[in-house]
């Protein structure tokens, strides 16, 4: 099956028992439950959306492995083109789901671990390259979901993976067999983890000789012997699990972040790529991380769309859609947002391919776009904030609109412009509380602060790719300084 359909994908998460903990307790059917189920609705988009005709180009391609059609979040780029429609299939899912759709983490850890394969093979004489795309056909050939997993919880910070107090605080390989290897640890913030048919490893952090045995990346199916998770909280989740679900905001989609912990799992060394050659983590995680900070101009954009149409949606319902300042706050969020979208683009645009024939994005106009995304949400949200008013906060619930003693006075008292009910403002809203400050603001802002990396992360990347050298260089042949009477003598 080259293409699935929602449903296959739905049917297919069901078939596949994987052991979730959510409150204190082991989830026994993690597909129907309130505070899961809209992340596997987001994630369900993507497969939903390569089945419309209008957008085949975006969502679909031919493999460059088979030649066949396949979903592009699982394709390896082949061209600045390719990047570029990834941005724009990104910018797409983040305005049908007003969320995170998980599956661009897989999607960038394919590409990644392509090139990198490659190149560790040229060096070492290894075989991983070949493997990791024999695997890669069979994800592409069952359109699979694969979480991405990176974040290792890294202990203290100050100290190499070797040097912690508990060896266990990078995932590590315990032990290697004649048919595979062991391995140990945890993955934490990991997205769309448990939507997802597989796990694909890889480390963190640059390594040194120490930390041999922590310099590993595999791919095990989700569900493999030994695995848990464990979901992570986001403000307001309860509200999922009302009867109605007005006060949720969005209630049909919703991001996911998950702690996965490995206890012991066996890999086959046909689905393991990298084991041991430290020297080559340090490309790993940056190009992983590039590819994820080149996402960001797309997902993120998406969201700011949505999050835009709220505001001038409740500017309308307050009467207020013509007064000048807030046609000016609503033409900054746009400035803002179609920035955000102009640096995920132009890091596409500029992408070349690297030796294995993947094509890899501009490393220095992807930390900028991220560096951006770190900030304008933030103003984006504040500024949506401002438009919708102190009702965003001070809003009665839905089990309030809906009692028959003081419902009737909500909807008297609570009303903006006549002509528009006082429903449609309440739920636009509520959508601005859930983008801003509820369970959508963390993929909305918390994400765009931390996710494919801190803001620092992307300055040090900026810092090191300027080179600073050759703009001085310049500086001095337009200021007519040369380089021998530069020195007091
Ligand atoms: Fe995709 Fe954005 Fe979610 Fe990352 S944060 S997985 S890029 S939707």
């Amino acid at each position: 099956m080259l293409l699935k359909t929602k449903e296959d994908y739905l049917e297919s998460l069901r078939s596949i028992k994987k052991r979730v903990f959510l409150f204190g307790e082991e989830v026994n059917d993690y597909v129907n439950h309130p505070l899961i189920r809209p992340s596997i609705n987001a994630c369900a988009m993507t497969y939903e959306l390569s089945h419309k005709p209008e957008y085949g180009d975006l969502m679909t391609t031919h493999s460059s492995l088979t030649g066949k059609r396949i979903n592009r979040f699982t394709h390896l780029h082949q061209s600045a083109e390719d990047l570029v429609k990834k941005v724009k299939m990104q910018r797409l899912l983040g305005q049908k789901t007003g969320c995170c759709f998980q599956r661009c983490v897989g999607l960038d850890g394919f590409n990644a671990v392509d090139s990198v394969t490659y190149e560790i093979d040229q060096d070492f004489k290894t075989d991983y390259h070949q493997r990791f795309r024999e695997y890669l056909k069979y994800i592409q050939e069952n359109d699979l979901v694969v979480d991405g997993a990176m974040t290792d919880p890294k202990g203290n910070r100050h100290l190499s993976p070797s040097e912690q107090a508990d060896p266990d605080l990078f995932v590590r390989v315990v032990e290697k067999r004649p048919d595979g290897i062991l391995v140990r640890g945890a993955k934490v913030h990991q997205t769309g983890a448990i939507n997802s048919h597989e796990i694909l490893v890889m480390p963190t952090v640059t390594m040194r000789e120490d930390d041999r045995n922590y310099a590993v990346s595999f791919a095990i199916p989700a569900n493999a012997k030994g695995i848990l998770y464990v979901y992570g909280r986001q403000s307001c989740d309860t509200r999922k699990t009302e009867e109605i679900l007005i006060d949720v905001g969005n209630p049909n989609f919703g991001g996911q972040e998950a702690v996965i912990i490995f206890n012991d799992v066996f890999v086959p060394w046909e689905r393991v790529f990298m084991c041991g050659e430290y020297k080559f983590t340090g490309a790993l995680v940056e190009r992983f991380a590039g590819y994820h900070r080149q996402s960001y101009g797309g997902c993120k954009a998406g969201m700011g769309d949505v999050l835009i149409g709220a505001a001038q949606a409740v500017a309308k319902y307050h009467g207020l859609e013509k007064v000048s300042h807030i046609k000016e706050k609503i033409i900054d969020m746009i400035h803002l947002n179609e920035t955000l979208y102009a640096c995920g683009i132009a890091c596409s645009a500029e992408g070349k391919p690297t030796a294995s024939g993947t094509y890899l994005i501009d490393l220095m106009l992807a930390n900028v776009c991220k560096l951006n995304v770190t900030r304008f949400p933030y103003e984006i949200a504040r500024l949506g904030q401002d438009i919708a008013g102190g009702l965003l906060v001070t809003l009665p619930s839905d089990q309030d609109f809906a009692s028959p003693e003081v419902g009737p006075y909500l909807n008297k008292y609570l009303k903006g412009v006549d002509a528009y009910r006082t429903g449609c403002r309440q739920r636009m809203l509520r959508l601005i509380e859930n983008l801003t400050m509820g369970a959508g603001a963390v993929a909305y802002l918390t994400e765009s602060m931390h996710g494919a990396g801190s803001p620092q992360a992307q300055r040090i990347m900026i810092g090191r790719l300027a080179n600073l050298d050759y703009k001085e260089q310049l500086a001095k042949e337009i200021a007519c300084v040369e380089d021998e009477e530069e020195q007091k003598s």
